[in-house]
């Protein structure tokens, strides 16, 4: 790859430089791939087997982008064939793996190595790092710079309830999924209702016996258009035959959320007039209760304990599949009262069965 304009071609770097970077997500793969371009030693250490980070870690059912696809990719590698508007798991995954290998950091990722420290060395003024290879004793690597590209989201957290460790049942944390999770015909509870739970909800309920929902927050969660809907073969040629299609539909992809911001602006006359926030945020709010009603059949019940009592956008939004609509199945319930412990009794069982 060229160097960008305005890039010192004088290598000053001290002998033996090298950057070591944890983690092989969407952000040690985007630094990976700059370092190869500017000619700079560096390594990835991941701890698992593959790359992907998040894409490669949560495969519970019907995960997917929220975002649209077409925005969710590289400034630097686009015009990706996605097959779906909003890309599954594994089509994210296999983007991430053709970006690692196309642009040469794949060979550069040391697979199920752990960094478990890092120290800085103020006179030497290098890192060094423990990395814990499978199976093998710590070693220790040296370092100019070190990345930190571990993820927010990695790292499942211990369910903190009382009662977790004597629970009979099976508990599986979202990034834990894995193929053998049997949940048809069982009496499942799902806890969180964020985008995961949200994704999680309509595919477990149409199998499982029951579902009991416990949220502790209400979301502001809204529709997306084409979510979930296959990218036409019209336009998948439109993409790869007629010149900057794809660009123009990338920019379309991202031009919505260009002026969200407005949404956030507070305007003072707007308020001391009666209002909440704003014209928009105002009439944002009521299109989404309006859905919130539409999608609970009027269910009074649901809609005191779904609607926020707080803005649209002023949390992550989170993208709507059939969540609202699964609370009104016959097998699913909602739950808002906060959970105290965790038990399991044959007896509540055979009374939700009844
Ligand atoms: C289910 C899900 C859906 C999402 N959907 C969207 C979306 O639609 N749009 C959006 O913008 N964002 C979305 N996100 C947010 C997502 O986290 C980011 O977009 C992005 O993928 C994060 O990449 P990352 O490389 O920073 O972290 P990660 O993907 O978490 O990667 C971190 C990597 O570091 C490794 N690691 C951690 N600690 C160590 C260590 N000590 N030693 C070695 N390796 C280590 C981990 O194993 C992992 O592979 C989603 C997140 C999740 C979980």
């Amino acid at each position: 790859m060229d160097l960008p304009a305005g890039v010192d071609r004088r290598d000053t770097r001290p002998g033996g430089y090298s950057v070591a970077i944890v983690g092989a997500g969407f952000s040690g793969i985007a630094m990976g791939v700059q370092l190869a371009r500017l000619g700079i030693p560096f390594t990835v250490y991941e701890r698992r087997s593959e790359i992907g980070g998040v894409w490669s870690i949560n495969t519970y059912p019907d995960v997917r982008v929220d975002t649209l696809s077409a925005s969710y990719e590289y400034s630097f590698e686009k015009k990706y064939p996605w097959t779906e508007y909003f890309a599954r798991q594994s089509e994210v995954r296999a983007y991430l793996d053709h970006v690692a290998r196309k642009h040469g950091v794949y060979e550069h990722i040391v697979f199920d190595a752990e960094v478990t420290s890092a120290r800085f060395d103020d006179v030497e003024k290098t890192w060094t790092l423990t990395v814990t290879e499978a199976k093998q004793s710590p070693t220790t690597v040296v370092a100019n710079v070190v990345v930190a590209a571990s993820g927010l989201f990695a790292t499942p957290r211990e369910l903190p309830v009382e009662g977790a460790a004597e629970f009979s049942g099976q508990i599986v944390h979202t990034t834990e999924w894995n193929d053998s999770i049997d949940y048809a015909g069982k009496n499942v509870a799902i806890i969180g209702n964020g985008s995961t739970g949200v994704q999680l909800l309509s595919k477990v309920a149409s199998e499982a016996a029951s579902v009991t929902v416990y949220q502790r927050t209400p979301q502001w969660i809204s529709p997306r258009a084409r979510y979930g809907e296959a990218i036409s073969e019209e336009l998948q040629w439109l993409f790869q035959a007629m010149p900057f299609y794809w660009n123009w539909n990338k920019y379309i992809a991202g031009f919505a959320s260009n002026d969200l911001r407005e949404l956030l602006i507070a305007d003072e006359q707007w308020i001391a007039d009666g209002g909440d926030v704003n014209k928009r945020n105002d009439a944002m709010r009521e299109m989404l209760v309006e859905y919130i009603r539409n999608q609970v059949n009027d269910r009074e019940d649901l809609i005191e304990k779904l609607v926020p009592d707080y803005p649209p956008m002023t949390r992550r939004p989170v993208v709507d599949n059939q969540w609202y609509a699964s609370l009104t199945r016959d097998n699913v319930e909602l739950v808002t009262t906060p959970i105290e412990r965790l038990s399991f009794r044959r007896a509540d069982l055979r009374r939700r069965r009844a």
